[in-house]
């Protein structure tokens, strides 16, 4: 696993986070890490592909429904949209969501799931973003269990349950989404076959590796907040998750 090999090369930590503006925030703040029970529903459904390869379902409401029974102990839930939004087209799925009281991740399905079972360059596509999205909302699904046990721990950070976004793209400066598209952005990297140096150096200086694009990076953090303290956040996120051996807590099967 090339692709995944930890990095370990970096001895210019300070070099690393001299900013050009001022942060009181500290260079180091634990991450929750979802890889082992991403890994664990990523062979889940390779597995279940390989079952039922060239089945085909006469509707896609009762593909759905198969998957959730497949993935029910894990509280995720497929849904059918009926239509694509979002990236639905192309990888079958259009986003998916958390309940912060449920803890129950749901997954909107577009129309081209239908190819999931039949289509290999399809089933690439839509484990591609299985893997990024699912590690997105177990983040959060470890953020609610954290909140929820607030009053019963002591060192927890406490997350923003229902915050009151100003503007569309304030949603991506809350705290909770900055750890989840931190995790995310360096999934989105690899898949493009970055090594965690190459994520390092393409997040201090895009110029440096037109090779990788990650939209969220490019066009909402350096786009809106470059320079603050929002993106010094992200950073330190991905410094930590790639770098770090800070763990807020292994992501618990709930
Ligand atoms: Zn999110």
């Amino acid at each position: 696993m090339k692709k995944y090999k930890r990095f370990k090369g970096v001895n210019n930590d300070k070099e690393f986070f001299r900013r050009p503006s001022k942060t009181s925030a500290s260079l180091v703040e634990a991450v929750y890490r979802p890889d082992k029970y991403v890994n664990i529903l990523y062979s889940q459904f390779k597995n279940i592909i390989k079952a039922n390869s060239g089945r085909k379902f006469k509707y896609n409401e009762k593909l759905v429904i198969y998957l959730s029974e497949q993935f029910k102990e894990f509280n995720i839930v497929f849904d059918y949209s009926g239509h694509s939004y979002n990236d639905g087209k192309e990888s079958g799925i259009n986003g998916m969501t958390s309940g912060s009281n449920s803890l129950q991740i749901l997954i909107y399905c577009s129309p081209s799931i239908e190819k999931l079972f039949i289509d290999r360059n399809f089933q690439k596509l839509f484990l591609k973003a299985f893997k990024e999205l699912i590690g997105h909302e177990l983040i959060h699904r470890s953020q609610y269990i954290a909140v929820k046990n607030y009053h019963n721990q002591n060192n927890i950070t406490r997350f923003l349950t229902s915050p009151k976004y100003k503007t569309e793209i304030g949603y991506y400066a809350d705290k909770s989404e900055l750890m989840s598209y931190a995790w995310q952005i360096i999934e989105e990297l690899r898949f493009l076959g970055a090594y965690d140096f190459d994520i390092l150096d393409y997040i201090r200086d895009i110029k440096k590796h037109p090779e990788y694009k990650c939209l969220v990076y490019e066009e909402i953090y350096l786009k809106y907040y470059k320079n603050t303290q929002i993106i010094n956040r992200l950073i330190k996120y991905i410094y930590e998750y790639l770098k770090g051996n800070l763990d807020i807590n292994d992501v618990g099967i709930k």
